[in-house]
């Protein structure tokens, strides 16, 4: 059953389910788990003091680091537990994000371990070149031409450790080309295989045989000639393989390593002899869930590094083979906690529904003196039965109203005084859920109007209906009672994460005139950024990274400011000298604005060229 608003009354919003500990709930607030706990709304507050009034995206690099070393300690562990001689490494794939501000301190973190980048076109190679410390291995998968392929040679002959990963006999057959042009050193060569087995979920696409890569068990054999014919057998140290992101069940996965291992055991014996090493690939899932019994996931990292170290240990003595190095590209799991996404709540829609813009008259119909006199007299006891009466009195109000008995300010006091009894009625049977008052919340939603594009910072949301964490920032201390569907300040109509009563989200009645009210999405520092679009030409929100330092305290670093509305424009090529011409033209051009007025407008026109698109708003806490 999901939870109502009453099963919950601290109100976590399940982060004991998706939290992993890194966010906790106290004091009312959310607050990072780490040091000296600062919360998300202090923070949120400190940039906003600052000026940053758009959304923003917080860092916490210290999460990503925290889920690298995490899988390591697992691959230790399990290695231990069962005996296993062969090494564990990681590379992170740059396709997840690719930003500076994740990047670069995660690479600066990590340097005591065997972790690298993987890359998978020829800019994000620059990228692993460019940050992967030096020794530490970089991967590089997807569709390669011969340049591409020289940039992997320049990246050996400049000492990196690098694996190119072939897709296809072509590739192959570039690398020898390339061989016999550039001499050694030669990067490793690592052989995708495709598998029989497919993945699950929505992206099931990137395993099985209908997958877009990878070599047939005959283009591997194939390829075991063309290595050995032009001598270079000795570089094939890798396969690789990746069932698809988010897998949601682990038995996928230990079928592809069965498979996997019986490739790597057969390769060995026919004379690959410095194949060492089998690359898992990522798809190891996030929990996104909030609601007890949804998980997202039904295995923990214990049982995944388990079963990867138990099988291919099992696999290896069967087939008498050396146990491979095991290497992961994780990339969803090591990068979705370290952002959240903070949206500032600009409106709620319904709110007008107060006692105060109720425009009773002398003489009201005898049903709308009524539901008058349900909302003022309605108590615990009788809130069941009034509830019941109000809605009745609504559908027969509406019907008056079709047959012509009733006025529009007598159907304007009907939807007033039900959603006013409605309210009343929720928060004084808040401790009696039933499925009606479920109903009815899902029928009475209250919008509320968020400071973010959809597209541009939940792109996942938009394009594969995957949902993520999200809470207010504050009043945890307090009961939520409004079932809340969030709409984007996108013009289109997609951009919209509507009420759904088996994940339902509640929320605080606010009156956005007098208090700021903040929502946080979690978990959204994989794929969101880049997949984020410019939709209605809005941008990636401020970004901020926070750090902890070594007594624990926190500081805020490396801010960067939403683009402005003119480099946007330039970004999609629109020449900005051409259009600050055009405007400052028809300002001086016009008949009606006299020299002040038009050296006001321009001036004012200027500074919003000068800014960010998202919609400012005004800070309480300056009481401005
Ligand atoms: C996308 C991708 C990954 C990362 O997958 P996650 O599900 O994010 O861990 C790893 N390897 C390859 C080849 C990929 O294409």
């Amino acid at each position: 059953m999901p939870s109502t608003f009453s099963e919950d009354p601290k109100r976590s919003y399940g982060i004991h389910i998706w939290g992993n500990g890194d966010f906790i709930v106290e004091d009312g607030v959310v607050k990072v788990n780490h040091g000296c706990k600062p919360s998300l709304i202090d923070i949120t507050r400190q940039l906003r003091d600052e000026g940053f009034k758009g959304p923003l995206l917080l860092r916490f690099p210290h999460l990503a680091e925290a889920n690298v070393r995490r899988l390591f300690d697992h691959f230790e562990r399990a290695k231990r537990e069962f005996g296993y001689q062969g090494k564990f490494k990681a590379v992170f794939p740059l396709k997840v994000n690719q930003f500076p501000g994740f990047v670069i301190p995660l690479m600066e973190a990590l340097k005591d371990l065997e972790y690298g980048l993987e890359a998978g076109s020829k800019a994000e190679l620059i990228l692993a070149m460019s940050f992967t410390n030096l020794g530490k291995p970089i991967t590089v998968n997807g569709f390669k031409d011969q340049e591409l392929i020289s940039i992997g040679f320049l990246a050996a002959k400049m000492g990196h450790n690098i694996t190119l990963t072939i897709e296809g006999i072509n590739e192959l057959e570039l690398i020898i080309k390339e061989a016999r042009r550039l001499g050694s050193p030669v990067p490793k060569i690592g052989l995708r295989i495709r598998l029989h087995t497919g993945g699950i979920g929505i992206w099931a696409k990137s395993g099985g045989y209908s997958s877009k890569f990878g070599l047939t068990s005959t283009e591997l054999l194939e390829a075991l000639d063309l290595l050995k014919r032009n001598d270079l057998i000795d570089r094939l140290s890798m396969i690789h393989f990746h069932i698809g992101s988010q897998m949601n069940h682990i038995s996928p996965l230990k079928k592809a390593i069965r498979e996997a291992g019986n490739i790597y055991a057969e390769l060995r014996k026919m004379g690959a002899e410095n194949l060492h090493a089998i690359n898992i690939g990522g798809g190891l899932a996030v929990e996104y869930s909030q609601q007890e019994g949804q998980s997202s996931r039904n295995y923990t990292l214990e049982e995944f590094t388990n079963d990867v170290v138990f099988l291919l240990k099992e696999i290896s003595i069967a087939k008498g083979v050396r146990e491979p190095t095991i290497f992961t590209e994780s990339g969803r799991y090591v990068a979705a906690d370290h952002a959240v996404l903070v949206g500032p709540v600009l409106e709620l829609f319904s709110q007008e529904y107060s006692e105060k813009i109720l425009r009773l008259k002398e003489q009201n119909p005898p049903l709308v003196q009524e539901l008058y006199e349900l909302y003022t007299s309605v108590t615990p006891k009788n809130a069941r039965e009034y509830l019941h009466d109000a809605l009745d009195h609504m559908e027969s109000l509406l019907t008056l109203f079709d047959l012509g008995y009733i006025d529009l300010t007598d159907r304007a006091n009907t939807e007033t005084l039900v959603h006013l009894i409605i309210k009343k009625a929720i928060l004084l049977l808040r401790d009696k859920p039933s499925k009606e008052i479920r109903d009815i919340l899902d029928r009475v939603q209250e919008r509320y109007l968020v400071n973010f594009s959809i597209f541009q910072s939940l792109p996942d949301y938009w394009g594969l209906g995957q949902t993520f964490p999200v809470m207010p920032l504050d009043r945890l201390d307090q009961r939520p009672t409004r079932s809340a569907s969030l709409w984007d300040i996108t013009c289109d109509s997609d951009g919209e994460i509507a009420f759904n009563i088996d994940n339902p989200l509640y929320l605080h009645d606010v009156d956005v005139e007098k208090e700021e009210y903040f929502l946080g999405f979690f978990k959204v520092g994989a794929y969101q950024e880049i997949l984020g679009m410019r939709h209605n030409l809005f941008t990636h929100p401020t970004e901020a990274t926070v750090r902890f330092d070594k007594e624990g305290n926190v500081r805020i670093e490396s801010v960067m400011e939403a683009q402005n509305i003119l480099d946007v424009l330039d970004d999609i090529d629109y020449d900005t000298k051409e259009i600050e011409r055009r405007i400052r033209q028809s300002i001086e051009e016009s008949e009606i604005l006299d020299e002040n007025e038009r050296k006001e407008i321009l001036g004012e026109l200027y500074l919003y060229l000068s800014e960010n698109g998202y919609l400012r708003t005004i800070n309480f806490q300056e009481g401005a």
